[in-house]
Parts: structure tokens; sequence; C-alpha cells
């Protein structure tokens, strides 16, 4: 793309409904919003658990900045790595039940390193369709062999294991889809992985401090083994920012050695890892927390079901209601909004040609009746 090309390409994305604009808040984070001066109701967040002003994490925080001051000042391997930082990785590691664990700056990092530190030219790596991009593009920076397959299709994702001869196989997966709720088999994939030989790479951003009391999706399911990776990032229902990775120690080792997202670049602020007990200990807690959403998401449900824009079964906080064109979901948000809902219009290429959808992201904080006046107001526009 030349410098002269820019301006008639946001042009073209603007005539094709695909311009993106952000939102400018005038509040912190929560289900009561400010934008512009005016306030919303929102449901369009990823804190789940309506931790990310809670005041014990706020104060965590400070007292952190306190002790261990505002930056890290360097990488992980020079100088970077604080106790903060270490007891963050050991507490962690503890609450999803695994032997070790390693932070890192966001879940998008993450994702790049685990892949490329494991899977290179000659190697092989089997990606759910709709998994998250930072995954996608974590395979597509590895240079292996790139295989995708098709939603949810343990069958097809078999097929291609068998048909592989690669020497290093890594299968990856969302735990929860982001844009559609719905979850991954862990389970089967995990059987999969054994036999084959892969790893199974679990991306669980959206599951962590939701599902398994809070432990996250592989841990729901009691899933142990070696061959199992889990990541989850800090920065959704945790309320914090920052990601990490959890295994075996070996694999953590391996990845302190090779992962270049973690060795090039600077630690978190230590004030945030800090940080990362509280938010464990408010997740833990969140029992309460975590019944409101399964009653949130299962009215969501039920209201959908057997409407034209029933997105499937989601029993997560992330309840898709698909329109379909791009116009009509951008309209369709404009006039929530006139409302005082905040509900974002999700458009290709996030999700598939034709599958524009609002997507609903539910909070421990929604009252059952504000959900049910977003549903009204959807339901009788609908026509
Ligand atoms: C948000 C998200 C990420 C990226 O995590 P960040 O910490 O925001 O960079 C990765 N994977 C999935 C599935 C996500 O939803």
């Amino acid at each position: 793309m030349r410098l002269q090309d820019l301006s008639a390409a946001l042009s073209d994305l603007e005539s094709n409904h695909r311009l993106r604009r952000r939102a400018t808040l005038a509040s912190p984070q929560g289900v009561d919003i400010v934008v512009d001066g005016r306030a919303y109701l929102s449901f369009a967040s990823n804190d789940y658990l309506g931790l990310a002003d809670h005041p014990d994490l706020v104060r965590a925080l400070q007292q952190g900045a306190e002790c261990w001051g505002a930056g890290s000042g360097a990488s992980h391997l020079v100088t970077g790595h604080s106790e903060a930082h270490q007891q963050a990785e050991d507490a962690l590691a503890r609450f999803v039940g695994r032997e070790a664990a390693l932070l890192f700056g966001s879940g998008y990092a993450a994702n790049l390193a685990v892949i490329t530190s494991l899977a290179g030219r000659g190697d092989a790596v089997f990606a759910d369709k709709l998994n998250h991009a930072s995954l996608n593009d974590g395979c597509l920076l590895s240079r292996a062999d790139f295989q995708r397959f098709r939603h949810n299709d343990l069958g097809h994702l078999e097929q291609l294991l068998a048909g592989s001869a690669a020497r290093t196989k890594l299968i990856a997966v969302d735990a929860v889809y982001s844009m559609d709720g719905d979850e991954a088999p862990l389970p089967d994939l995990l059987a999969l992985a054994e036999r084959y030989d892969a790893w199974l790479y679990v991306d669980d951003a959206h599951g962590f401090g939701v599902l398994g009391e809070g432990r996250g999706a592989a841990a729901e399911h009691g899933l142990r083994s070696e061959r199992l990776i889990y990541m989850a990032t800090l920065g959704k229902a945790a309320g914090l920012a920052g990601a990490f990775v959890a295994g075996s120690r070996l694999l953590v080792d391996w990845l302190i050695n090779r992962a270049r997202t973690y060795i090039f670049s600077t630690a978190q602020p230590p004030a945030l890892a800090a940080a990362v007990e509280t938010s464990l200990r408010l997740i833990a807690e969140g029992e309460a927390r975590r019944l409101r959403l399964a009653q949130l998401a299962a009215r969501c449900r039920d209201r959908l079901a057997g409407t034209r824009f029933d997105g499937g079964a989601s029993r997560t906080p992330i309840q898709p209601f698909i329109i379909g064109s791009d116009a009509h979901v951008l309209e369709r948000a404009e006039r929530l909004r006139r409302q005082g809902f905040w509900v974002p219009a999700i458009r290709p290429p996030t999700v598939p040609e034709n599958g524009a959808r609002l997507r609903i992201s539910l909070s421990a904080r929604h009252e059952m009746a504000q959900l049910d006046g977003l549903l009204d107001s959807l339901l009788q526009d609908a026509g």
C-alpha cells in the first residue's frame, strides 16, 4: 500500500461499511459507560466478571506500583524479571493445576511465541477455521505447513493428522470461540493429540475466570496431559492485562529460551504482576458472579432460540445475534445506541462473509432486566 493509495482505500472501506472507528470511553470499563458525553448500558466488553474496576484490584495495582515502581525497565532475560513476576507465575500455575507458567505482555504475543517456538519448517500446525487471528498469525509466522480444519470437525482434523508426515504436529484451538461463544471439544481433541503424537495448544482467552470454577476450560474437563499447553489472557475476565502460558516445567524452560516475543520484549510492569494474586482471589471467590453469568446466558439462549437471529448454543458470556448483512448490522447497532445500548457490530473479515452480527457480551454486573430490555428492543425491531 503506497502513501498515495491510503485515502482511496479508506473511502472504499467506508462505502463498503467496513471502516473501523474507535469509541473513546470517558469512564472506566464496566456495564455503565460514557462515550462522547452520553451514558450507555454496555454489552461490549470482555470484562465478564466485572473486575476491571474492582476496588481490590485497583488497590493491588496501586500498592504494586508503590512497591515496584512504574516500569519493569528490561526484558525478562535481562533484569526485567522481578519477584512480583515470579510469584504471579507460581500462583497462576497452581491456580490452573499445572507445573509451571510463563507471563506474556499479551495473549497475542503468547500465541505467536508458543507456536513459533514449537513448530517450524517441515512441521505441521492444525488450526480450527474459527480460531482467533493471533493463533492464525502464529501458525503463519512459524513457517510450518498450516492446515485448517472445519470448525469443531474432529473427523476432518483426524483426516489431516493421518495424512501428515510432519515430525512435530501442533493442534491449535480456541477453548471458547470469540465470535460465537461455542466451545471446542477439548477431551476429544486431546485424545486425537495423543493418538497422533501432537501438541494440543488451547487458547482459553474467554474461558479463564468463567469456566471450571474460574480455573478455565482445561481444568473444567480435568485435562492435565503434558502435551496440553494452556494459554489464557489476563485482560478479559481477570480484569488486568497480559497473558500466561501454563504447562510442564520443561515446556516453560523451552519457551524462556526460544519464545521471541518473550525474549525480545520488555517485561510487563511488575505492579501488574503484583495484582495477579488479587485477581485470582476474586476469581476464586466469584461463584455468585459466574452463576449470574450462566443465568444471563441461559436467558439469552432461550429468547433467541427459534428466531432467525439464533447463533447456536452458547452457554458462555459471548452471545451472537446473527444479522447477515454489513449494512444492516451497522444500522441495528446505531439504532440500539440511540436507545442507550452499546453493542458492537462485528463484520467480516472478523467473521465469515454474510455472517455480520451483534456480539452481545454479558457481564456478571448486568441485571436480568437490563438484558431483557436489550432483547425486547432487538426482537421488537425484528418485525
Ligand atoms: C483477546 C484474545 C487474544 C489476545 O489476547 P490479548 O491479551 O488481548 O492480546 C487471543 N486469543 C483470543 C481467543 C482472544 O479472544
